[in-house]
């Protein structure tokens, strides 16, 4: 069996490496030239990390990883409203890593590539075809290829979910600007916790820092704005964006500005969105992984991490049904409830990062009573204890005492 898996980000390659392991070619197309794209981080929970332990590549690409153990809640005032733990360590006392988002893809299509998968950059899929017995794909340049199935790991604005469904759900803006970047050497004088994210529900904006254990801080700022417009970003320099940025941490005790004026940015205003529920997620030989399918609001934590799980259980799939079509059917009904209850949960916290200012006096008061009521290490359990497996026996939940 041969697949064409459109989009080499996070969970392209991943589910290349799973399907060579379960006896099926696989071919990775990614429209980037080469792996230099831009991105900010994000964290791999142990459930995403027990994925890419399935398939043997967590060991090559731990070492990019910075330890992560929780999430410290701040608000405008500095006092805190919460501590989230991030589903405790893996068996070998692996806890979360947060990754550079360009340099985990990288290294995943690097894996990939050592193990004899072709990973094509530069491969930008302009159409998806299925004619019943083949699949086939056509390349923006004219180049044609086919295969007994189509992959769509191409994100949030695939173009194989439309080829599945003109009419499937478009992602929906989530209120909220993005914006990354790094400042150098500040980890000892910004006083910020090793080995944990704090956040800070700001008054204009919200924001987030982790240290290094190089010295540095890695920070975002989630801006409540409409989309940055392509007139804005052509008139704005980074050195602008940088102020900007300062200036939404003014109001609060965080430190975020002093932060902010050491930095350079590595993310400028990226749209952030979701992708509530997506009616039909495979028709014939064509199917969808990751944020193509399921894209959650950043805030869960978990768009690396599921889009990880679903490579080893699709891979399973394809092996245990025969089929292609067989096989996105045992998928969708494995993983649907999970997916679509995580990106539900990361919508309404994402909504506390846009309260407005009347909402924000209570703000603090809420998110206490939150953090310790409803959401907090016992009522993520189920998030962070999912272990799949290519071992179909092994492949629920098994939840990790030590945290
Ligand atoms: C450039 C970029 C930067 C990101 N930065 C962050 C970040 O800073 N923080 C964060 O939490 N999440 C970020 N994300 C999202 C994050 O990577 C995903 O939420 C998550 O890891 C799920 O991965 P995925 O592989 O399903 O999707 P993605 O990581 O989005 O990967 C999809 C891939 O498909 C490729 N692609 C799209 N269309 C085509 C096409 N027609 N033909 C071929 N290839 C195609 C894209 O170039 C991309 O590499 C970023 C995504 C991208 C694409």
């Amino acid at each position: 069996m041969r697949a064409i898996i459109v989009g080499g980000g996070i969970a392209g390659p991943a589910a290349a490496m799973a399907l060579q392991r379960v006896g099926v070619d696989a071919i990775v197309l990614e429209a980037a030239e080469g792996t230099r794209v831009a991105g900010s981080w994000f964290t791999v929970a142990p459930n995403g990390l027990a994925a890419l332990g399935a398939i043997e590549a967590l060991d090559p690409v731990r070492a990019l990883g910075i330890p992560t153990r929780h999430n410290l809640m701040r608000g405008a005032t500095g006092r805190e409203l919460g501590r989230l733990g991030l589903g405790g360590t893996l068996d070998d006392g692996t806890p979360a890593l947060s990754f550079r988002r360009p340099d985990l893809a990288a290294a995943l299509g690097a894996e990939a590539q050592r193990r004899g998968i072709q990973v094509r950059y530069g491969a930008r899929v302009a159409y998806v075809h299925d004619d019943g017995d083949r699949a086939r794909v056509t390349l923006r340049d004219g180049t044609r290829l086919e295969g007994d199935l189509v992959i769509g790991a191409d994100g949030i604005h695939s173009v194989v979910r439309t080829a599945i469904d003109p009419d499937a759900a478009t992602p929906r803006y989530l209120g909220l600007a993005n914006f990354g970047g790094i400042s150098p050497g500040a980890a000892t004088s910004s006083g910020l916790p090793a080995g944990a994210w704090t956040f800070v529900f700001g008054r204009r904006a919200f924001f987030g820092a982790l240290p290094t254990p190089d010295g540095d801080v890695v920070w975002f700022v989630n801006e409540p704005r409409p989309p940055v417009t392509r007139e804005e970003r052509s008139a704005t320099s980074p050195a602008d964006w940088l102020a900007h940025l300062g200036s939404l941490a003014e109001p609060d005790h965080s430190g975020f500005t002093e932060l902010i004026a050491a930095g350079e940015l590595e993310l400028a205003g990226d749209a952030t969105y979701d992708l509530p529920r997506v009616r039909r997620w495979h028709r014939g030989r064509l199917g969808l992984i990751g944020d193509a399918l399921h894209a959650p609001a950043p805030s869960s934590g978990q768009g690396a991490s599921m889009a990880l799980e679903d490579a080893v259980v699709l891979a399973r799939c394809l092996r245990d049904a025969g089929t292609p079509p067989s096989a996105f059917a045992a998928f969708e009904a494995e993983r649907r409830r999970r997916v679509e209850r995580i990106v539900a949960a990361g919508a309404r916290s994402s909504s506390s990062k846009t309260a407005g200012p009347v909402a924000r006096v209570f703000q603090d008061a809420v998110l206490r009573w939150v953090f310790r009521h409803l959401v907090n290490d016992r009522s993520q359990a189920w998030v962070y204890g999912e272990r799949v497996s290519l071992d179909a026996e092994a492949a629920h939940v098994k939840l990790n005492s030590r945290g």
